[in-house]
């Protein structure tokens, strides 16, 4: 096969249960993205029996295909727009997030047009300014009382949970609170409350409530290396190797430019591979001379321009490689998910989400 993930779903299992130790809170497994890469079905199912108690998507159309799977749990999507088919939501038994009144008029619609009360969970903007409700409160407040919703959950979402300490993260809890207790006041009161992702998880004890909404953790890396260490530090084990194929190795001169733009030229007489990967795949294309691939042994830099469908490595003049040969691309022998990101400029969580749907996806 040219180019494959490997992902060890003993890994996640792991993970899970290292999480579980530290909480008391209900483990809402966040699945979107296709399970960040990992193919979302089989985590699914690998987390809901590792412990998991909950799923979260970001789209109805994920949530939907997790209950075709025939899975039971509980399962919250939280991008739903205006015109989401909420009928279809709400027939399958999922969970829906209120950011605005337009969303509870819509959804309340949906509901009394089937007969079925929708399962609901209150999102509120306690910081972030990205999801929730804000300015609408007081009316939402108004219009929320008997309004034909079940009122499963209150929720929201912290914009710098990564950076333990950070002021910022008391206020969105004393936010939080604030809404809860307006809530109460009208006579609601919402079972599950949940505001933590995986940093405020690893981090903020207080921030529990009782769901936490763990992603990166479960995949086994950190929410950011800087702040809070690499997987190694906080006893995650990352469940994604991706490895490929060599298509072709030759020998050149000291002095031998590779590829497109001729950006980088051989500083030795070496050995070169050809890697069956490209951009296309999801390798960022400004990782050249940054990051690199484990191959017979050693660790092989890229050299010259990562291209569509393949990019360049220096095996060095002695390496035993063959054509044909798999390497790894990142995993536990060579260059890390982590390395490729900071090559990258990016987040561990980008590199992951973006190695496309035609890499095929294999389960250990
Ligand atoms: C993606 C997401 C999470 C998970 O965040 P991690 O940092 O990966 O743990 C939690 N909650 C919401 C609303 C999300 O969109």
């Amino acid at each position: 096969m040219r180019a494959f993930l490997e992902i060890n779903l003993k890994a996640i299992a792991n993970n899970i249960r290292a999480v579980k130790e530290k909480t008391s809170a209900e483990i809402l497994a966040v699945v979107k993205a296709d399970a960040y890469g990992h193919g979302l079905i089989p985590i699914a199912k690998c987390a809901i029996d590792s412990g998991a108690s909950w799923l979260g998507v970001a789209l109805l159309e994920e949530a939907l295909t997790l209950r075709e799977s025939g899975i039971k749990a509980p399962i919250i999507a939280w991008l739903t727009p205006p015109n989401s088919d909420f009928t279809a939501a709400i027939t399958a038994d999922i969970d829906l997030s209120i950011p605005s009144l337009k969303h509870l008029e819509v959804i309340v619609a949906a509901g009394k047009a089937l007969g079925k009360k929708p399962r609901v969970h209150i999102e509120v903007d306690t910081g972030m300014t990205r999801g929730g409700l804000l300015g609408e409160w007081q009316e939402f407040l108004s219009a929320v009382k008997g309004a034909g919703v079940e009122v499963i959950g209150l929720w929201s979402h912290f914009a710098r949970a990564d950076e333990p300490g950070e002021i910022s993260n008391e206020r969105q809890l004393f936010e939080f609170e604030n809404r809860l207790a307006e809530l109460r006041s009208v006579g609601i009161h919402p079972k599950y409350l949940h505001i933590a992702n995986s940093a405020a998880m690893l981090n903020n004890p207080e921030s529990h409530k009782n769901i936490v909404r763990l992603g990166i953790a479960m995949y086994g890396l950190s929410p950011d290396i800087k702040t809070m260490g690499g997987s190694d530090s906080l006893d995650l084990e990352p469940a994604m190797t991706l490895k490929a194929e060599i298509h072709l190795i030759k020998r050149v001169n000291s002095g031998t430019s590779v590829g497109y733009g001729a950006i980088e030229t051989t500083n030795r007489d070496t050995k070169l591979a050809i890697i069956m990967m490209g951009y296309s795949d999801g390798i960022p294309r400004n990782t050249s001379n940054k990051a690199g691939v484990f191959v017979a042994g050693s660790r092989a830099p890229i050299i010259g321009r990562v291209s569509m469908d393949q990019f360049v490595v220096d095996i060095g003049p002695d390496s035993e490689a063959q054509p044909g040969d798999i390497v790894e691309v990142f995993g536990a022998l060579g260059y890390s998910i982590d390395e490729w990101a900071t090559a990258a400029g990016t987040i561990n969580y980008e590199i992951v989400t973006r190695i496309a749907a035609r890499v095929s996806r294999i389960y250990l």
